[in-house]
């Protein structure tokens, strides 16, 4: 949970100077981290470096390879610190982005290359190391693929890191007191850096919800809204700010109104939360005895404690790629057993739910694939089922992380019974082998669906006569249903969850899944809105697999409602006719029960 203390000691208002921007600005982004923060900006730039090509003298070039091999002597200093100051914070998982960098500044090829380069072409040492690392971005910008595009990133911040060293000048990341950081976009070891002063929240221009800011300020616990698209250009350093990690609005030089809003829904917030505190041991489940499966999303190690302190049952999507980030090989069978024997143990006597590697689309992986459009290219079980392998060997570590009876396995992207029969196939085979051997795990061990490709739910009748429940990946299959990329923050507006078309696809969905007796839960973020869980529980869900943030909040809804009336006020949302109508009758029906709860 964000710490609400540190938004509670708000900046003064600077006095503006003349050339100034005066004007409140209000600008709507992607909610990346949720908490609100309140204080002046502190505009982090990358100071430029200024790189002049020089030809040396013959004599000159030795100097010139000393003064690059020290850069990276010093660089390579920087990012241990940095390496070793992440793993405290992010945990070593997250941390090894950094090792990837501290790897390139070793890379033989590239740095004998910058080398050779200075020595042949008698080059001054920032004009070869500018020269060569270019070059190399380009190639990973040209493969059009978002991995690729991080790894770009990387590089420039392993770039510029050199060059600045080169030129010995020192990175300026610290500040007094509280700000909240406004930047073009931060690097995993920026916001690392920056993390050592008291920031309030991070905003960015760029960046989507799965971006490395995103991902950072969610574990660090700090609010953040990214693809704000020019906030570092309308902020100055000194200007006040609200920044709203709930709804993705940020607000400079806000007025009296703005501020008031604020500090009431702060207040709002640290009031509820601090009741909800009081439900962390009690089930979700509703007035009149429904129980609901709440259980949380986590792919870390390091959210594993506090999805059990907010009072989750279990997890109910362990996003297996988040073993992936930083790597450029896939896991060992023994890499990947310990990962999934841990959160087992975890949450044990609850269970885990582990999805199998959905890699592709916009996610990391060790695969180099071009493709015109990832999303609907080789992604999840399309991948795995194509390289056996993969699968087989992370169905392995799965089995063997099963001894305590809690593990479940989770199948992605599944479009229709096929696919789903082909891997129950691999999942025989491994079982087979596994009694061959005489290894112990799980003879029960259950496999579910994602139901997030629209035929998957047009079809949950049939594939759940295959499986024992289905998830539905909401992220994924309103993406796919109104053709909105989930990513893209200019058509943000349009990702509607209380879409028609999408609220009557979940509710075939559930209905499909029981007629054949089979659970039907949800792990998409939907799950974890709040004006959505009347809706939810009405339609019939079964479990609800959210972030862990707001986990007591949805508890607080369902043991506040009648399964009965829930169901009746579903009927009714399910005959409207636009997203507007059905979100404005949701927000006044859970306003009317549930007054204290605030919303958005
Ligand atoms: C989803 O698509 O809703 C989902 C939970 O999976 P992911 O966000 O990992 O694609
Ligand atoms: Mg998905």
């Amino acid at each position: 949970m964000i710490d609400q203390t540190k938004n509670t000691n708000p900046a003064q208002p600077v006095e503006q100077n003349t050339v100034r921007n005066n004007k409140r600005v209000v600008i709507h982004g992607i909610a990346a981290s949720p908490g609100l923060a309140y204080g002046q900006v502190f505009v982090f730039e990358r100071k430029t470096v200024e790189v002049n090509q020089r030809i040396v003298e013959p004599e000159e070039a030795e100097e010139e390879i000393d003064r690059l091999r020290q850069a990276i002597q010093r660089s390579e200093k920087e990012l241990n610190k940095i390496l070793s100051f992440a793993e405290q914070k992010i945990g070593n998982a997250k941390a090894r982005i950094f090792e990837a960098q501290i790897m390139f500044l070793h890379d033989p090829v590239i740095i004998d290359q910058i080398v050779e380069r200075i020595r042949t072409e008698r080059l001054n040492a920032e004009s070869a190391v500018y020269s060569e690392l270019s070059k190399y971005q380009q190639q990973m910008l040209d493969a059009d693929e978002s991995y690729m595009q991080e790894r770009a990133d990387d590089i420039e911040d392993v770039k510029h890191r050199i060059l600045r060293n080169i030129q010995q000048e020192r990175l300026f990341s610290r500040f007094k007191g509280t700000a909240i950081v406004v930047a073009k976009n931060l690097s995993p070891a920026d916001a690392i850096l920056l993390s050592r002063n008291d920031v309030l929240g991070y905003a960015t221009d760029r960046g989507g919800i799965t971006s490395h800011t995103a991902l950072l300020s969610r574990s660090l616990k700090i609010p953040a809204v990214v693809g704000l698209t020019r906030i570092s250009s309308d902020a100055n350093t000194g200007d006040e700010m609200i920044l709203d990690g709930y709804s993705g609005t940020a607000i400079i030089r806000p007025n009296k109104t703005d501020v008031e809003k604020y500090i009431e829904k702060q207040r709002r917030y640290a009031l509820f939360e601090k009741k909800l505190t009081v439900l962390r041991d009690l089930p979700a489940e509703t007035k009149d005895g429904r129980q609901i499966i709440l259980s949380a999303n986590a792919d870390l190690e390091e959210e594993l404690d506090y999805v059990g302190f907010q009072g989750a049952e279990g997890i109910g999507l362990f996003r297996s790629e988040s073993l992936l980030i930083g790597r450029d090989t896939f896991p060992t069978e023994d890499e990947q057993y310990e990962a999934y024997w841990l959160a087992a143990e975890k949450v044990y006597p609850h269970d885990v739910v582990l999805r199998v590697f959905d890699i592709g689309g916009d996610k990391v992986y060790p695969l180099a694939i071009e493709e015109n459009n990832p999303f609907l290219g080789w992604r999840g079980i399309r991948i795995l089922l194509d390289r056996p392998e993969l699968l087989k060997t992370q169905l392995r570590a799965m089995f063997r992380a099963s001894l305590k009876k809690n593990v479940k396995i989770l199948l992605p992207m599944i479009s229709g019974v096929s696919e789903i029969s082909a891997t129950l196939n691999h999942i025989r085979d491994v079982k087979e082998e596994f009694h061959s051997k005489n290894i112990p795990f799980d003879k029960n061990m259950q496999v579910g669906a994602m139901i997030e490709v629209p035929s998957a739910a047009i079809l949950a009748k049939e594939i759940a006569r295959l499986v024992d429940f289905l998830s539905i990946g909401t992220n994924d299959l309103i993406q796919y249903l109104l053709a909105v990329d989930r990513g893209n923050p200019t058509i943000t507006k349009l990702f509607q969850e209380f879409h028609p078309a999408v609220l009557r696809m979940i509710q075939h969905t559930i209905d499909g899944g029981h007629k054949r007796k089979v659970p039907v839960g949800m792990c998409g973020e939907m799950a974890g809105d709040p004006i959505a869980t009347i809706l939810l529980v009405g339609m019939g869900i079964d479990s609800l697999s959210v972030v862990p943030s707001v986990l007591p909040e949805v508890k607080k809804i369902i043991r506040s409602v009648n399964y009965k009336e829930a169901a009746k006020i579903s009927r009714r949302a399910l005959t409207m006719g636009t997203p507007e109508e059905v979100f404005g009758y949701l927000k006044k029906t859970l306003k009317t029960k549930l007054p204290d709860v605030p919303l958005g």
